[in-house]
Order: structure tokens, then sequence, then C-alpha cells
């Protein structure tokens, strides 16, 4: 790959800027970085940037091919199932997967977001710091920044701009004035607000450490996943507006009055509650879909800039990170073909992002609602049972989102296939042991089996 000529500008130091310009600089290119936020290692971050964030294959496959998985080992905790929090406080513990290999892992963003912008700088990435892009020219490709603090306004001469700015993309702000350029956002009712469980005595957990609780209460949620310092970060998940909502909550005494009834055991280990209620701001939640994905060779969107989602399976700084192994694997096959390479990998990798952002909102309803119906349960335990009597073939929707790399529209394809047969198998029978096998060995041939491999 003759790549010494090429110089690539990386806009959005988050998740995906930096490990995707790991693997950019060790290809040969001249990589630099671009961030509009202080530098966080020496800038106390504020309060949405604090959240812990769920890592499961697709990231750790992408890290792993970076090579930096042995860096992020150091700061994950392993989550095998929900905890699920009644009103009465009785809990009820979901595998999230067969066995203990399938497990998802909190890791916090600062600290993800920290350790990658580390591994670029080792390996000579320059990060530049309250750099705001603030646009980029269409037929040079010459991208504007704005210095935050100064004011300084300077244009970069590149030879390929690629936005890893996130949901509000610069970049593809600027793609929306050409023609023919499709981009549809859609919000949810919904806010999140981030909370916080102190660690206990000797800097332990409070809960459970090994799960990712949740208090489904039908309409809304809460939800805690752990840090490694002993606390839990936790979001709560409420309509903007209505009887039971952020509007609605407007006093520390309403606050406490609506933990009280629906979060008791929550708020017994949330001292801090009211005060991170009103210090925190509370954060809406969008789908971003949009095309095409680049401007000729000069431009190219990726990640979260590319195809937001909602975060309820999960999946996002996942997906954005297997962006990353489609992209470097086209790279490594067409090389720096920059217009072939960027049709290539919008082809290649469209249908499933645009499929994760349907899964990830339908998994808000069975996380806020359907986790907490003993049916539901039911059926997740026929579904293990299920894949136990046909490995590879019956592979659960979760499992095959989560615990494996197959493409996100089969995952979401044969999911729906296998949430029919399992109402099928399920609807009438109340024990695993009642489960009619002849008639899932049916099901399983007649609409499974043709597709594998798929
Ligand atoms: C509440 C919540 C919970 C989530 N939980 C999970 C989870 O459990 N698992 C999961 O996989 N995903 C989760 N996600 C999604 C995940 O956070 C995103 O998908 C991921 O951060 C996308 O990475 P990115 O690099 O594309 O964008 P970001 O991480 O958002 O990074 C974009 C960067 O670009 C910078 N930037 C923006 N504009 C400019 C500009 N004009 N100039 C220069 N820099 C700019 C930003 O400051 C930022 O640093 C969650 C999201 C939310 C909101």
């Amino acid at each position: 790959m003759n790549a010494a000529n090429d110089k690539l500008t990386l806009i959005g130091s988050g998740l995906t800027g930096p490990l995707l310009a790991i693997s950019l600089i060790k290809r040969g290119f001249a990589v630099e970085l671009y961030e509009r936020r202080p530098d966080m290692r020496r800038v106390a971050i504020s309060a949405g940037r604090s959240i812990n964030l769920a890592l499961s294959t697709r990231g750790i496959h992408a890290l792993r091919e970076a090579g930096v998985f042995h860096q992020i080992q150091k700061i994950i905790i392993p989550l095998r199932g929900r905890m699920m929090h009644a009103v009465s406080g009785e809990l009820t513990f979901m595998p999230y997967g067969k066995d203990e290999t399938e497990v998802i892992n909190a890791v916090s963003r600062a600290d993800l977001n920290i350790t990658l912008m580390n591994a670029a700088e080792a390996y000579g990435v320059p990060l530049h710091f309250n750099q705001r892009c603030t646009g980029f020219d269409l037929p040079t490709g010459a991208v504007h920044l704005r210095e935050e603090e100064t004011g300084a306004e300077t244009t970069i001469e590149t030879n390929v701009a690629i936005g890893t700015d996130g949901a509000g993309s610069a970049i593809r702000s600027e793609m929306l004035k050409l023609t023919r350029f499709n981009f549809s956002q859609q919000y949810l009712d919904y806010g999140y607000k981030e909370l916080t469980i102190p660690a206990g005595p000797a800097g332990k957990h409070v809960v459970e450490t090994h799960a990712l609780h949740i208090w489904p209460r039908g309409t809304f949620m809460l939800i805690a996943l752990p840090n490694i310092d002993g606390t839990f970060g936790c979001i709560l998940f409420l309509p903007f507006e209505g009887e039971v909502s952020f509007a609605a909550l407007d006093t520390e005494t309403k606050v406490k009055g609506f933990f009280e009834a629906q979060f008791p055991d929550a708020l017994a280990v949330m001292p801090d509650l009211t005060d991170n209620f009103f210090a925190n701001p509370t954060g809406a939640m969008v789908t971003i879909k949009c095309s095409p994905w680049h401007v000729d060779g000069k431009a190219l969107l990726l990640g979260d800039a590319a195809h937001a989602i909602v975060p309820f399976f999960g999946q996002g700084m996942n997906c954005a990170f297997e962006d990353c192994t489609y992209f470097l694997d086209l790279l490594d096959r067409l090389g720096p073909d920059w217009p072939r390479l960027f049709a290539a990998f919008e082809r290649s990798r469209k249908a499933d992002t645009d499929a994760v952002a349907d899964l990830a909102i339908e998994n808000f309803v069975e996380m806020r609602d359907r986790v907490a119906d003993p049916r539901f349960l039911f059926r997740k335990k026929v579904e293990l049972e299920l894949e136990k009597r046909y490995p590879g073939t019956f592979v659960p929707k979760y499992a095959m989102v989560t615990f494996h790399r197959t493409p996100y529209s089969v995952a979401a394809a044969r999911g729906a296939i296998q949430d029919r047969m399992l109402g099928e198998l399920c609807d009438s029978i109340e024990r695993v042991e009642e489960i009619d096998w002849r008639k899932a060995e049916t099901l399983v041939h007649r609409e499974l089996t043709p597709l594998a491999g798929a």
C-alpha cells in the first residue's frame, strides 16, 4: 500500500477517532486528530461524559485488531446478566448468555476515551484539542477549524477528512448542503439523566458487581452499571413531558417521593440523589440515518456521525468500533483508492447500521417493560434451551447482536423468525420440561436450517 503521501485528518477524538487513528498510523498514513473539547486528561470532564458503557464482542474485536485490548482489559468489569429490581425489593437475575463466556463489560466512557487517546499518542498520532471543526470545502476538502479559547480560525489542507465527530457531526452538516443527501433524525420522547451510587466501605460495590441492574417500571426505568472505583453509574430514562416525567420532577421533594415509590432500594444507596438530579443535565436520544456517508474520496463519516442510535442495545460504540473493522478490511483489500473504498464501505455497512438502529428502539420496550414479565423471562429460558439443543443454528437474537459478529441485518431477520418460533413453542406451556421437541425440530429445520451460513 503506497500511503506515504496521504494525509488523513480525523475530526473528533471521542471513542472511535483515536481507535481508527491507531490503525491508520500503523498502516503508514500521516494521521492527525482534531477535537473540539479540551484534553480530558488535563481538564475535569463535565456531566454527560462520565457515563459507563457496555462493551461487547464487536467492540472487543476491533480493539484487539488495533492491538489495544490488553490495555482496556484493565478497566472493564464483566457483567453476567441483568439483575431486575422489583418495587418490593425482590431481585431476579437473568443471565445474558448460555455460559460464563457470554458477558458484556462495563467500562467508564472517560477511562476508555483516555486509554485510547494515550494509545494513539504513543503510536505517534498528533492530537489537537480545543479545535472545533466549523466546516470543510466540498470542492477542495480543506477543513476549517476554530480554536475554542482564542477564536482563532485556521484552514488545513488534507487528502481526506474523516468525520468521527459523533451524532452532531460538523462534517455531516456540511454534507447536508449537497443535493441528494438523505438525512433523517428521530428523537425519542424520553430523556436520560446520569445519577450515581457511591462506593460502600473500603471502596466496595454496594450491590452485586457483575450485573447490569435494572429497575423496569413499564414506561420508564433506571439502570446501573458498576465502575472499577466501587461506584455505579446509573441512568434514569423517563419521558420528557407528562404525568411521570422529567418536567414533573421539579422539586427535591418530588424527586425523593418518586424514588421512594418506584425505586426504594436504589434510593437507600443514593445519598446524593437530589444533588445529582438537579446538577446533571437531561440528555436527549436520537436515531440518525443518512446517505451517502462520503463526498467522493474527500470526506467520510464513520461511527455516530454516520448512524447514531439510541442506547438500549448497548451497541452504539460497538457498532462504531465495528465500522473500523469493516473499513480497515476494505482498505487492506482495495488500497487507498478513497472514492472506491468509501463507496464500498458504505455499501458493506448501511443495511447493518440501519438494522441495529431499529433493534435498539425495540430493545427499549424490552428493557423498561418486558423484563418484568414472567412470560418474557420464561421465553428467555426456552431460548437458551433451544440454543443448547441446536448450537450455531438457533442463536438468541441478543446473543447474535452482543456475543457474535453476525451482521446486524442478519441478526434482525433471523431474530424475527426465531421470535415467531418461540411464540409457537411457548404460548401454551408453563415449564421448560413441557417443550414439544418434535415441533421444535420441525420448526428449526423448516425455518432456520435453510438459512445456515447466512
Ligand atoms: C446514555 C448513553 C448510553 C450509551 N451506552 C452505550 C453502551 O452501553 N454501549 C455502546 O456500545 N454504546 C453506548 N452508547 C453510544 C455511544 O456512546 C456512541 O455510539 C459512541 O460514543 C460513538 O462514538 P463516536 O466516536 O462515533 O462519537 P463520540 O464518542 O460522541 O465522539 C465524537 C467526538 O467528536 C467531538 N466533536 C463533535 N463535534 C466536533 C467538531 N465540530 N469539531 C471537533 N470535534 C467535534 C466530540 O467532542 C467527541 O469527542 C450510549 C450513548 C448514550 C447517550
